[in-house]
């Protein structure tokens, strides 16, 4: 065991613990130590070490001025000397060492601030690096130092000596100010004699006046996973050219969790990650449902299924729409295929006997009253000669599909949708002696005909926060945002963009966002036909939406340029959209191009 024999607790457990193991303790204070290490002395770009090794003393440069990687070094030439005490003379190569990538970047913020990044971990050994860092950053001494903190979570120590020891730090670090998020901090913020603000939340401190007011600064933003800094950080960094679909993991969850707790234990769920997940991403979606233990995905076509396969994706996936030239990739990628005609069925069946696969897992569709994709339910009689005459296939489940389960209107025809398909289901039962999965309702259909759950139910739409029958509990899960790139101070009377088909009546302030309908903004909503919102107000669309940018009046607002703005989210809910256009939710979710960032985070 190579340990710092400086370290009093560390060598106590040693000690204590009579190992049998060789223990060589460094120290720089005992000159008997079998590596003494006399000096440290930290120069502009590196530091000197003057230590003694097995009776030698030896200087060493290496090109790191902060605590961590002198340790490091140190641990390092205590390893040398244990194996290879000849190589301890290669002093010239600890010169030339290059440093770890560091966790903590540094990013150009907003308002001529500097920001340096640790939103995953927060403990007192890290903090004092972090600030070590911030100090060697401190480079234009007109930046004033800024810490962000969240609560240091299972330090171990009570919090008032931990706050205590924290404000020691953050003083002898020279940090001008500290923000202190969560309940201990804001407790125990006595602690520290320098300029200090608290909130309990994340979310109180983004909604505060403060939050606005960072202005050359160099803020170190530091905090546990579990408090999100990272939504600081994003918000405080200069946006580039950059419009994001924001997905919040967790909201899926939460929203998978609503479902599953109005239907009965054993009732089945299929999760619909089709279309890229209803645009927001199906390998990431996936992959959390899949940790939540859904028991299906259903993608539509085949190479939807395989890339998910590529992923790690190892529970079952149904393909809504398989194609007669898909069948390698649905069988390579163990993919079980939605069938909904005798053309399509005999087709896979013979395949099957090609590649002498037996009992193969096949979704049969009826078509009750959509009149999509299919089989007629007087089909099923000759669906069951058909499957009993051969063993390639299996019918794992029996599904229709429901035309209106959103709108008490068709509540007559849906009723008529779930008889007609309760008795063909049956009748395939009964004519293949075997038991089948049965299912037929989507979301809307959880949530307004849970009685005909049956042995399962495919969840789509609602999974991303969007309820087509107006129930309250879901949580918004993806945010459409991007950022003011100018602000143009444009006079009563001229038009802005394209084609003139917008005028101001009065002294406007006019932001530009680079978000068009190449981005899968309609471009209906262009003059005056749809808002966006900054900080909770709603601004207007001015001109016409332009492929790659649009236009948007900020006159009754106090909005700069590098704010952020939201296009659809919690705040401005998708369907406010839909309706504007007179479409519905599903097609705005799925409209966001593909060359919009997707970024997920879990809070
Ligand atoms: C898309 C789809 C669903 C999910 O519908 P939502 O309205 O989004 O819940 C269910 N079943 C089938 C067959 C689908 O194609």
């Amino acid at each position: 065991i190579i340990y710092d024999g400086d370290d009093a607790f560390i060598s106590n457990c040693i000690e204590s613990a009579c190992l049998s193991h060789k223990a060589i303790a460094w120290s720089r204070t005992d000159s008997d130590a079998p590596l003494y290490i006399e000096k440290i002395e930290k120069k502009e770009k590196g530091t000197v070490i003057l230590c003694t090794l097995l009776g030698l003393t030896q200087k060493y440069v290496i090109p790191f001025t902060d605590d961590a990687s002198i340790e490091n070094v140190i641990h390092c030439l205590a390893v040398m000397l244990y194996l290879k005490p000849t190589s301890v003379n290669d002093a010239n190569k600890f010169a030339r060492l290059e440093p770890v990538a560091m966790r903590l970047d540094v990013k150009q913020g907003i308002n001529n601030c500097m920001l340096i990044n640790d939103t995953y971990n927060s403990d007192i050994n890290s903090l004092d690096i972090a600030l070590d860092f911030q100090q060697s950053r401190h480079v234009d001494k007109n930046l004033k130092c800024t810490l962000i903190l969240s609560d240091i979570l299972q330090s171990g120590t009570l919090p008032k000596s931990l706050y205590k020891k924290v404000a020691d730090l953050v003083r002898r670090k020279n940090i001008d100010r500290i923000i202190g998020i969560g309940r201990d901090l804001k407790e125990y913020g006595s602690a520290f004699d320098i300029e200090k603000e608290f909130y309990l939340s994340t979310d109180e401190f983004l909604k505060s006046p403060t939050f606005k007011k960072f202005k050359d600064e160099l803020i170190l933003i530091k905090g546990s996973r579990h408090f999100h800094f990272e939504r600081i950080s994003e918000l405080l960094e200069k946006k580039v050219h950059e419009t994001i679909l924001e997905v919040n993991l967790d909201a899926v969850v939460h929203n998978f969790n609503y479902y599953r707790s109005k239907l009965k234990p054993e009732t089945k769920m299929v999760c619909m990650v089709k279309a890229f997940g209803y645009g927001a991403g199906s390998y990431e979606l996936a992959k959390t449902l899949q940790e939540h233990r859904c028991d299906y995905l259903a993608v539509a076509v085949a190479d939807e299924g395989a890339e998910l396969r590529k992923e790690g994706i190892s529970i079952p996936i149904i393909v809504m729409n398989p194609e007669f030239s898909s069948f390698n990739v649905l069988f390579e990628n163990n993919l079980e295929p939605e069938i909904y005609s005798f053309r399509l069925l005999d087709a896979m069946i013979k395949e099957t006997e090609r590649r002498g696969i037996t009992s193969y897992p096949i979704h049969i569709k009826i078509d009750t009253g959509m009149h999509r994709l299919g089989f007629q339910p007087d089909d099923v009689p000759a669906i069951c000669e058909r499957l009993k005459e051969q063993s390639g296939v299996t019918a794992r489940s029996v599904f229709s599909h429901l035309v209106g389960s959103d709108s008490s209107i068709f509540d007559d025809f849906t009723k008529k949708q779930l008889d007609t398909f309760t008795q063909a289901a049956a009748e395939l039962e009964n004519g293949l002696e075997y038991k089948v999965i049965k299912h037929i309702l989507n979301s809307a259909g959880i949530e307004r005909f849970t009685d005909y759950q049956m042995d399962m139910v495919r969840l789509g739409i609602g999974l991303y926060g969007v309820s087509a029958s107006g129930i309250k509990g879901l949580r918004n899960v993806s945010t459409l945002r991007t950022t003011i790139l100018q602000i143009q101070h444009v006079p009563a009377g001229d038009s802005i963009g394209y084609s003139r088909r917008t005028y101001v009546d009065r002294d406007s302030r006019i932001a530009i966002i680079p978000i068009g309908y190449a981005d899968g903004l309609d471009r209906h909503f262009s003059n005056r036909g749809g808002e966006v919102s900054i900080s909770g107000k709603r601004c207007p669309i001015v001109g016409n939406i332009c492929m790659d940018a649009c236009m948007i009046d900020v006159t009754d607002t106090d909005a700069q340029e590098g704010d952020p703005v939201i296009v659809f989210g919690e705040e401005l809910p998708v369907n406010e959209l839909s309706d504007k256009l007179k479409t519905i939710p599903y097609e705005i979710l799925t409209s966001v191009s593909p060359r919009v960032k997707r970024v997920y985070y879990r809070e």
